[in-house]
Order: structure tokens, then C-alpha cells, then sequence
């Protein structure tokens, strides 16, 4: 069978997959405050089952998220096995993690020592009181900036700190994030903000633009657009001294679903064809009930035939995806 690629003839080359919707922190652009429901999530042989055949269909990068995949006893082992896979052409697996950083001081060099190649963090805001606002976590800032700097010694690198602006809470920290990558070292990148949340806070004025990141971050000093790979999300800039990069993903008001090469894993084993998605695909359940690897496979290319062409957020016929980020995993 040929590399995996869907009826636009997108080549779908990689997979995130969520191993729990469990999550320690509340980010307002994401979940309820209170603990909300849980979909689940499955034995790490179930998981690598599917990822092991997939790989076999053409994925090459493969990123573990969440809910908060460092929750999950027996993550580093998981990494471990995902990191012997070869894609198609003999090579090792793009093995990444999407974390909320809260316990990676401890665990950056088992991830590293497991195989693991790098980590996005997920920080919104520079400034401590803030940071607690967005996360509702009082304590978790230390934390989390001590996260980034044990993985930036463990080599989990190059090293992103993905920050979701939303207006009303963090439009005030572009210029203080851009210090930050330049200190640290760091890649931030922004993200617009999606509705996808939970609490059902979005409208198109809450979203912070591309635009307006790159007008606001010019004050404190000019940004030099460079080149980046077709499927990558984010667009790329560095500061005209040539110290610092920033990204910033902008899919609602730059949308990039023509050059989409992912599909996604759910922690209960469901395909997602698109963030956005008004269904998902029960291929664990066809596990459950005695599928052969290759009928795995015959299922899957139908899934990703299915793969919507793009999404409609902020269009009169937009309709709501039937999950939320956490119980998808970004
Ligand atoms: N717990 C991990 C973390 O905090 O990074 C992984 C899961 S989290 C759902 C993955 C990414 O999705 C994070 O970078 C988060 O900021 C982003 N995210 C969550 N809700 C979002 C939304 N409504 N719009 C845009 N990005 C969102």
C-alpha cells in the first residue's frame, strides 16, 4: 500500500496522540473549573499497537499530549518503545511531547535517556499572578520555568513554549514573551486561540491575530519573517539582531488546513481526522473485538479518505467539534 494520504491528496505523516484527558491544570481556554468529565484513556500496549501500525502506514512524527501525558505512570517506559519504531524508510521516529511542564524537573533526563527528541511547554503568561489566573494553579510557575530549564539541559531540544493569547488575560505578555525567548533561548510560540474550550468563551474578539502579535512585538523590536517547512503550523520569525525566534500559529485567521498532515489518537482510542471534527473513529474498538493488524490498516485509509478539507471556525456554518482540546489532545 502506498504512504498514507487523504482524498485532497494531503501525504498524512503525523500522529498525536493523547495517552490521558486527566489534566492538573484548569487553563481558561481549555477546560471547565471544576474537574470535568473523563473519557479515559488505555493500556500504553494498546496505544503503541496503533501507533506501530500506523508508522507502518507512513507516519514519521509522532507527538504524545494529553490532558497531561506526564500524569501518566509508565510514560517514559511508552517513550522507550515508541522510540525503537522505524517510519518507512528505516528511520527513527520524530518522537516529541506536548506538557504543561509542571513535573518535567524530574523528568526531563529519564524522557531525554528514553528517547524522547524534544518537548513544547505550554506557558501563557511570564508573569507569575498571571500565570496563575490562566491555569487557576496557584503554585505552578516555579515549576514550570524550572521545567523548561532542566529540559534545555537534558538536550530535549530545540525547545518551544507554546502560549495561547487570549484577549482579556494575556494580550500584555507579547513584548514580555519576546525578552523571554531571547533570555532563555527559547522558541515561543503563539497560538490564536481556538474555540475549542470547554466553557464556550470564544468569539471572534477574544481571538489576538497574527497581525496584531507582529505589529505589537515591532515596538519592542522588528520581526524578519523566515523561511519554514510546507506542514509546519507555525510561521516563523526572528528579530531583526538575529537573537530569538518566535512562531506563531495562527489557524483562525491564517488558516493552514491545505498543507494539514495530521490525524489524531484520542486517550479512548478514537481517530480524528481534524481538530474540528463533528465525529471521531473507533479504532480501538475494532482492536477490542479482534481486528488483524491489517485490518487496522484498511480501516484507517478509509478513516483518513474522510479527512475533512478544512475547518469553519468564524463562519456563519461553523459547528461546535464534538470534543473539547483536553479530551482531543493538541
Ligand atoms: N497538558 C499539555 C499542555 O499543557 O501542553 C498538553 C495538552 S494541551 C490540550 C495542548 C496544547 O493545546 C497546549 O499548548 C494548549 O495551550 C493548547 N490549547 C488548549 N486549548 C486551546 C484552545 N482553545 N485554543 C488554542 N490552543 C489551545
Amino acid at each position: 500500500m502506498p504512504p498514507l494520504s487523504d482524498k485532497f491528496g494531503r501525504p498524512i505523516t503525523d500522529l498525536r496522540i493523547s495517552i490521558t484527558d486527566h489534566c492538573n491544570y484548569k487553563c481558561v481556554y481549555c477546560r471547565t473549573g471544576n474537574e470535568g468529565a473523563l473519557y479515559g484513556d488505555l493500556p500504553f500496549a494498546d496505544y503503541l499497537r496503533m501507533v506501530r501500525v500506523l508508522v507502518g502506514m507512513g507516519i514519521q512524527k509522532v507527538r504524545i499530549t494529553g490532558g497531561e501525558p506526564l500524569l501518566r505512570k509508565g510514560v517514559v517506559e511508552f517513550i522507550r518503545e515508541l522510540a525503537q519504531l522505524r517510519d518507512l524508510e528505516g528511520e527513527a521516529l520524530d518522537l516529541a511531547l506536548t506538557t504543561n511542564g509542571h513535573l518535567l524537573p524530574e523528568m526531563a533526563v529519564p524522557l531525554k535517556q528514553a528517547g524522547l527528541r524534544r518537548v513544547t511547554v505550554s506557558m501563557d503568561a511570564v508573569d507569575p499572578d498571571r500565570f496563575a489566573r490562566i491555569t487557576r494553579v496557584a503554585s505552578g510557575f516555579d515549576n514550570v520555568l524550572a521545567g523548561i530549564r532542566a529540559a534545555r539541559r537534558a538536550g530535549l531540544w530545540p525547545l518551544k513554549v507554546n502560549c495561547v493569547l487570549m484577549r482579556g488575560f494575556n494580550e500584555d505578555q507579547i513584548i514580555p514573551f519576546g525578552m523571554f525567548a531571547r533570555e532563555e533561548g527559547v522558541v515561543v510560540r503563539f497560538i490564536e486561540f481556538m474555540p475549542l474550550e470547554e466553557d464556550r468563551l470564544w468569539s471572534p474578539q477574544t481571538v489576538v491575530t497574527l497581525d496584531e502579535i507582529v505589529k505589537r512585538m515591532a515596538e519592542y523590536r522588528p520581526l524578519v519573517e523566515i523561511p519554514r517547512e510546507r506542514s509546519e503550523t507555525a510561521r516563523r520569525f526572528r528579530f531583526d539582531d538575529g537573537v530569538g525566534e518566535i512562531g506563531i500559529i495562527a489557524p483562525v485567521s491564517h488558516p493552514f488546513c491545505g498543507h494539514c498532515s495530521r490525524i489524531r489518537i484520542t486517550s479512548d482510542g478514537k481517530i480524528r481526522t481534524c481538530l474540528f471534527s463533528v465525529w471521531d473513529h473507533d479504532l480501538h474498538g475494532r482492536m477490542r473485538n479482534g481486528a488483524s493488524d491489517a485490518e487496522l490498516e484498511d480501516y484507517i485509509h478509509g478513516v483518513v479518505q474522510k479527512k475533512e478539507e478544512r475547518h469553519h471556525i468564524g463562519e456563519p456554518d461553523f459547528v461546535p467539534a464534538s470534543r473539547t482540546m483536553v479530551h482531543i489532545g493538541g
